[in-house]
This record gives structure tokens, sequence and C-alpha cells, in this order.
């Protein structure tokens, strides 16, 4: 089956008359337009980590696969004991790996070790250090429950038993758990390509530009280091797109290359209306674009838009504006396109240890950490350009579209990073 199908052209367009364009219903329509376009591959469960699980899958062996020693202690029969606490050792002793191939006598007991299989006539293990020896005659104060400190075949999981769905995110516990129940290899997606374009006359290529060709005029480019760490980090593949300068030809062929070899392109500049920003005006006059001015801070203007059926995301320069953009709109829709389904961030309600008056049109996105008594302190700067704001910071306070007035202990809405996996 090719689940490859191309975007439709007029996936992210808006209904008439809408022109600032809420948060919610930017995110719904990407919700409702995007799809997984990665095509399913198999790949050995060692090298599985950070892939996306294109089928669901089950244990092929039980874990554990057979009954063994959750301690190191002495084993007997409790079953037909009944409460008894004084057992005749035998000489043997059952290790992990080395299993007693025998049978424990009634009223006998057996040293074991964590992890030895529980040899027949074992099915409960008293602790090493709650016991007596004297001259091979074990005792124990108290009645121990048939069945203590052992760990049965197939308690944590069955045979068969439900791992994974369809569009699980693999995660280094997660491979644990496929080796333990004898999964060798999975079908997972391929990787998303990510195609990374960093556009405008002023910005210089970090490799091979140094602090002395910063003269009046130029920057370096710190949006593409950024984004493609990001992307990384998700498990997608980056596609070096490039730097390019604010010209419409040289900005057109990098897209006509980005949709060779891209499944998605982001870049930055030049997404806006002015004079120099080509992007949206190649994509609008030669692809679709629905330059949704969102209403959204920092963030405007977003250009979302499809060139030859690949969805591009023309986010804005300021590197905190790309940045938070990335996170909020990029995000879920990455998650969706490389098959592990929408993802909302998850956020939780923390007092705030700021104040401010926010007024109404814009949903806001504060650098924010949480201090020692785990309040919300934002960042000194809402400028959009104070890049180190973003180091300083440890997630987003979510503010609200509406006009609001906050004072320290309300509580607002905090998004770690690590919600976005970073
Ligand atoms: P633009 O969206 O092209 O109007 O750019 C907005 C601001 O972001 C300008 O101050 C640019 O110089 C800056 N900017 C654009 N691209 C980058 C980049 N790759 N790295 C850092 N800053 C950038
Ligand atoms: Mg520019």
């Amino acid at each position: 089956m090719n689940i490859k199908t191309k975007i439709r052209n007029n996936c992210f367009s808006l209904p008439k008359g809408v022109n600032w364009c809420p948060v919610d219903t930017a995110l719904r329509t990407l919700k409702e337009s995007l799809h997984t376009l990665c095509e399913p591959m198999k790949i050995s469960t060692l090298a599985s980590e950070g892939y996306t699980l294109s089928q669901s899958i089950n244990a092929e062996v039980s874990n554990p696969s057979f009954s063994n020693s959750a301690v190191d202690g002495y084993g007997f029969s409790g079953s037909t004991t009944e409460g008894l606490n004084e057992f005749s050792l035998i000489s043997e002793t059952a290790f992990a790996g080395a299993p007693f191939i025998g049978r424990v006598p009634q009223f006998h007991a057996i040293e074991i070790m964590t992890g030895a299989s529980l040899p027949t006539g074992v099915d409960t293990v008293v602790l090493n250090e709650d016991v007596t020896l004297d001259n091979r005659k074990l005792t124990f104060s108290g009645k121990l429950k048939t069945g203590s400190n052992v760990r049965l075949a197939g308690e944590d999981v069955l045979r068969g038993d439900l791992l994974f769905d369809k569009g699980h995110r693999l995660r280094p516990q997660d491979l644990a758990l496929l080796i333990a129940t004898g999964v060798k290899n999975v079908e997972v997606y391929e990787p998303l390509r990510v195609g990374v374009l960093s556009t405008g006359n002023e910005v210089l290529e970090p490799s091979s530009s140094t602090k002395d060709d910063l003269d009046e005029a130029m920057i370096f480019d710190s949006n593409r280091p950024m984004l493609r760490s990001l992307i990384n980090k998700w498990g997608c593949d980056v596609i070096n797109v490039g730097l390019e300068i604010d010209d419409i030809g040289k900005i057109r062929q990098k897209l006509n290359m980005a949709a060779e070899n891209c499944d998605v392109l982001l870049t930055t500049g030049g997404a806006s209306a002015g004079r120099a920003d080509y992007l949206s005006k190649l994509i609008k006059e030669e692809g679709t674009l629905f330059e949704w001015r969102i209403a959204v801070k920092p963030g405007r203007p977003l250009a979302m838009g499809v060139w030859k059926g690949m969805p591009v995301f023309g986010l804005p320069g300021n590197p905190v504006a790309a940045y938070v953009c990335t996170l909020i709109f990029f995000y879920p829709a990455m998650c969706s396109m490389s098959g592990s389904g929408w993802q909302e961030p998850q956020a939780f309600l923390v007092p705030a240890n700021f104040q401010k008056t926010k007024l109404p049109g814009r949903r806001e996105f504060l650098r924010a950490r949480l201090n020692e008594k785990s309040e919300a302190e934002v960042f000194r700067s809402e400028g959009s350009g104070r890049i180190s704001g973003l180091s300083w910071s440890t997630g987003l306070v979510e503010l609200p579209d509406k006009a609001l007035e906050i004072n320290k202990g309300d509580n607002v809405k905090y998004i770690p990073y690590s919600s976005f996996g970073i």
C-alpha cells in the first residue's frame, strides 16, 4: 500500500473573512489536513530507539519467561508445609543461569540466588537476612505467605500480550521491554525528511564566517543550527537546504530542490509581506500560500503553504519566534506526518511569580522557568530577538487569546520544553 499521498494544495485554507487566524483554528486546520507521509520499514529492535511503530507489537515470549527468585535466600514449598518456619537445607544451590535440576523434597529448603529458576518443589523464598542457619537447619520467625519473593512466569507480560500500539515512538525503556519479550525486529516508519532553509541577505553561514565578517549589517544564521538540532532530536532526517539570499529566482530553485528531497520544509525569514519577503510571495504566486496572520506572540508572520506537494512552514526570521512557532505548530504537525499522530504537549498549572497585563487578540507564549517553589518566572524581556531568553528558559507560559490581568500567585499554564521532547 502506498501511503505516501501528496498533501492537497488547499489543505490549509481558512474560512472566508478570517484575517487573523486564532492559534486554535490554525492548529485544528493543521491537524485535519496532515497525515502520515512516511513508508514503513523493518529494523532491528536494537537500533529502533526514536523510531515510530507502523504496526502494533505483541510479546513473543512472556516476561519473566520462567518463574524465578526475586531475592537471594532460601526456597521451599510453602503451599504444602502450611506456615512451617523450620526446614532442612539441602546441599545444592540454585544460581541465576545455572538452575538446580531436581526436586526439593517437602520440608526441605535450597539456597537460591536472585534470578535463579525456581526448582521443582519450590514456590516460596525467604530472604537471606531473615533466617538463622544452624548445622543445615534453617529457621525464621513468623509465617511467610506462599509465593513470597517469587516472580511467576508471565506475571509481568504474557506471550501474545499487546506491548505497543501503532504510532508509539520508541524510548530507551521500550527497547528493554521489546528485547525482554523476544521481539527481535520491529516495523517502523522511515524518518520524516525535514528540509531546513534560511533566507536573508544579512545572514551569514556560520561554518564559513567569523566574527570579523559581522560588519554593521550582518548576523550569523542561528536559526538553522537550532532547527536542525530540534529535528534530529525528534527522530527526523535533516536535509540541509542551506542559506539563500533574498532573491526570488534563487529561492525558487531552493524550493524546487527541497520538493525533490524533503517531505516537509522549514524556512526562516522572508515570510512576511515586506518588499524583500520573497518566500511568501513565491508560494503565493506559484504554490499555494495561506498567509496565516496567526494571532500569536511571538510569531506572526507564519506562512504555511504547499510547494509541489511539499508542506512548507515559513517561520519568522526572529530566532525566538522561529523557535516558539516550531514548537507550537510544527511539533504536532511533525508527529502527525511521522506516523505518531497529532500530539498535544503536556501542560501544568503553576502559580505565577510575575505580574502582567495582557492585551486581547493574541495567544502569547512567554519564555519561562520554574523557581525553587515551582512558580513560573518569565524572562525579563519579551523581545523576539532576545535569543538569550531561549537559553534562560526551560519552557513556555501560555496565555490565552483574551485580555488578562495576571498577578503573583495566579495559576498559569506552563509547558516544559520536555513536553516537546527536548
Ligand atoms: P524576516 O522574517 O526575514 O523579516 O527577519 C526578521 C528578523 O530575523 C530580522 O531581524 C532578521 O535579521 C532575523 N533573522 C532572519 N533570519 C535569521 C537567521 N537565520 N538567524 C538569525 N536571525 C535571523
Ligand atoms: Mg528577511
